[in-house]
This record gives structure tokens, C-alpha cells and sequence, in this order.
């Protein structure tokens, strides 16, 4: 029996569009970071759809209803209905409403996504710890506040379920990660000490969700976070794509664990329009295009051979190389300690990923 190919070294010879029927899209830090799309990400979903590819959304971000989420998308030339979109307020509420059945009372804390979501189920919104929750279902909102994290502190030590929709430390913003859902849920539970239930991505249920609505049979996770859309994709057993518009950059990309290393890597979403190349074994190194990355020890070394093969052009085949050389010698998760450049074209590579050489 040999053994599993390492992750991103198969590539794709054809487009991603033209082998997977469904894309269950990751938003924020895929289609859009913050208000804004990611430039010509629209366009290349555009070309997907023109392919026959179809596109789910699948959002961990739990602040607005499916609705509003697919105004955006259409706002930003991305047309989508309500129908399209998968949010983690839809999950947390098909947990809750499964456990203490229908009309259960709920404390919301977040955006209006979480409210519409649990009144969407037939669940009783309820707004104090005296109420008497069953749950408390926490997801991102902006104007959440000392307030509203006080009253959930209560009724989860009076007995209420903690519900997070998602445990995301960070959002993408344009000014860099700032507070995400999981850093406010870490408030409520550094005070009653207890953790709390997550339904969102890794949990596999979202996009098994959409993998039921659209029918997919062979669909691929695009997103831009390791610890939930590639880990929900292992889980859900789908392929996945990684792009560097959101949160992950090459540093974290290499230390990442076993469960977290996608199949395919992409500057952005356009990535399901191009082939993908292979990173081959060659002697103790392994190639990627002109470049080869070897792994000694905790060492990782890059360095480019301009007489060999021409590169793939998105400027990530180095990086391809590296993680390739690193995860097939790191059969847990592990930073090199130390990567090296072998040469200036290589030394140049690793200060545009941000990796310090
Ligand atoms: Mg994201």
C-alpha cells in the first residue's frame, strides 16, 4: 500500500472549475474583505460559473441573515440568492433546536444573523438570563458588548447551553486580523469556566449542508483559513483550495497541521481557473517549477535553478516547494525553525512571503 500523496505535491492538470462541479466558497478573506471584493475575484467566479461550476457560500461569520449576505454578493457582482448561502446562525440553530426541540427559549448574543436564525428555527428569543434560556447562541456582531457578554455569563452559570456559532479568533479586516467570534466567546467562557459547544467550520455540518442543497458530487472548499476551511473540508471530505487574501500567510501555511494542509494554494479565488502544478520528489529536495525546497533536520531550504522548468506564474511555486518539503518530513505540526535561502532569487521569495531568512 503506498502511502498518501502529501498534500498540495498532486496539483491539477485540469482547471479546478472544469473538475469539480460545486466551489462551497469561503466569504470573508475569499470573496470579500470587509465591504470591498477581493479585485477580480468576482470576475473569476464569473468565468467558474461560465465553466459550469457552481457556487455555494459557506460563511462562518454569523452577523447577518442569508439574505443580507446574498444582497452583498449580488452588490458586489457575485449574484446569489438566499438560498446560496450557508450561515454559522443556520447551524448553531439546527443544534439547538434539535436538543431542546422547538419554541426552546434562546439568548442571542451577536449580530441580527443570530436572532433571524433561531426565529427562522422556531425558536423563542429571549433577551435575559432570568428567562430562563435553554441555550445561549453566540455569534459575531459588531456591537457586541460588556452588556450582552454579561447577560450570557449569567445564564450559562445558571445551566443555558453555550453555543458558538464559530470559534474563529480573527476576522480579515484591510487594517489586518482583528477581533473575531471565538476572542468574544473566550470572555464568557474565562468567566464560567466552561467550553463551549461550536457549530461552525471544522464542524463538517455546513458544509455537508451545502453539499445536500446544491448536490454536488465532487466539490471543492475555497477558502482562507486552515483551523476551518480546510480542516471542515478534511472532515467533510471534500477537496480544498487555499488563497492568501485572507488570514493565512506563508508562515502559518508551513506550520500547519497534518488536518490543515489544503490540496491546492492560489493568490486569490482565481486559482479555480488555472491548472495547478505538481511538486515532485528529486533526490532529497522536491521541485516545484525552476524551484527546489529540502528539509534537514528543522532547516528548510529554498533555492530557484533559472535553467530548469518554467514556473507556473502565479509566484507561489517556491512556496509550493517548501511546504511540500517541510509537511513530507513533519508528520505533525511544526514551524522550521530556521528557512534558508540558497541563493538571491530565493532570499528575494521568502521577504515578498514574509518569511525571514
Ligand atoms: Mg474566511
Amino acid at each position: 500500500m503506498s502511502a498518501a500523496p502529501v498534500p498540495l505535491s498532486a496539483g491539477s492538470t485540469q482547471p479546478p472549475c472544469a473538475v469539480h462541479d460545486v466551489a462551497l466558497l469561503d466569504l470573508d478573506g475569499v470573496v470579500y474583505v470587509g465591504p470591498d471584493a477581493v479585485p477580480g475575484v468576482p470576475r473569476a467566479l464569473a468565468a467558474a460559473r461560465t465553466a459550469g461550476m457552481r457556487l455555494g457560500f459557506v460563511t462562518n461569520n454569523a452577523a447577518r441573515t442569508p439574505e443580507e449576505v446574498a444582497g452583498h454578493l449580488t452588490a458586489l457582482e457575485v449574484p446569489a440568492t438566499a438560498e446560496d448561502v450557508i450561515t454559522s446562525s443556520q447551524a448553531a440553530a439546527t443544534v439547538v433546536l434539535q436538543r431542546f426541540g422547538a419554541g426552546a427559549r434562546v439568548l442571542p448574543v451577536g449580530g441580527p444573523g443570530v436572532t433571524a436564525a433561531l426565529r427562522a428555527a422556531g425558536l423563542t428569543v429571549v433577551h435575559r438570563a432570568e428567562d430562563r434560556p435553554l441555550a445561549v447562541v453566540q455569534g459575531y456582531g459588531r456591537d457586541v458588548g460588556w452588556v450582552e457578554l454579561a447577560e450570557a455569563v449569567v445564564a450559562v452559570r445558571d445551566g443555558a447551553e453555550h453555543v458558538a456559532t464559530n470559534a474563529d479568533a480573527t476576522v480579515p479586516s484591510p487594517r489586518g486580523p482583528l477581533p473575531g467570534n471565538g476572542a468574544l466567546v473566550g470572555v464568557v467562557s474565562a468567566v464560567t469556566g466552561r467550553r463551549p459547544l461550536v457549530t461552525g467550520k471544522p464542524d463538517p455540518a455546513m458544509h455537508a449542508e451545502c453539499v445536500r442543497r446544491t448536490g454536488a458530487r465532487r466539490p471543492l472548499v475555497v477558502g482562507d483559513r486552515l483551523d476551518t476551511d480546510v480542516e471542515g473540508s478534511r472532515r467533510a471530505g471534500a477537496a480544498s483550495l487555499l488563497v492568501l487574501t485572507g488570514v493565512t500567510d506563508a508562515a502559518v501555511l508551513l506550520a500547519a497541521g497534518p488536518q490543515q494542509r489544503p490540496d491546492l494554494l492560489a493568490p486569490d479565488a482565481g486559482g479555480l481557473l488555472t491548472r495547478h502544478p505538481r511538486v515532485v520528489p528529486e533526490g532529497a529536495s522536491w521541485r516545484c517549477g525552476s524551484w527546489t525546497g529540502r528539509s534537514r533536520g528543522e532547516e528548510l531550504q529554498l533555492a530557484q535553478d533559472r535553467a530548469a522548468a518554467t514556473d507556473h506564474g502565479d509566484g507561489l511555486d517556491g512556496l509550493r516547494a517548501l511546504c511540500v518539503a517541510h509537511w513530507a518530513g513533519s508528520p505533525g505540526a511544526a514551524a522550521p525553525v530556521r528557512v534558508l535561502a540558497a541563493d538571491e532569487a530565493a532570499a528575494a521569495a521568502l521577504r515578498a512571503w514574509g518569511l525571514p531568512s
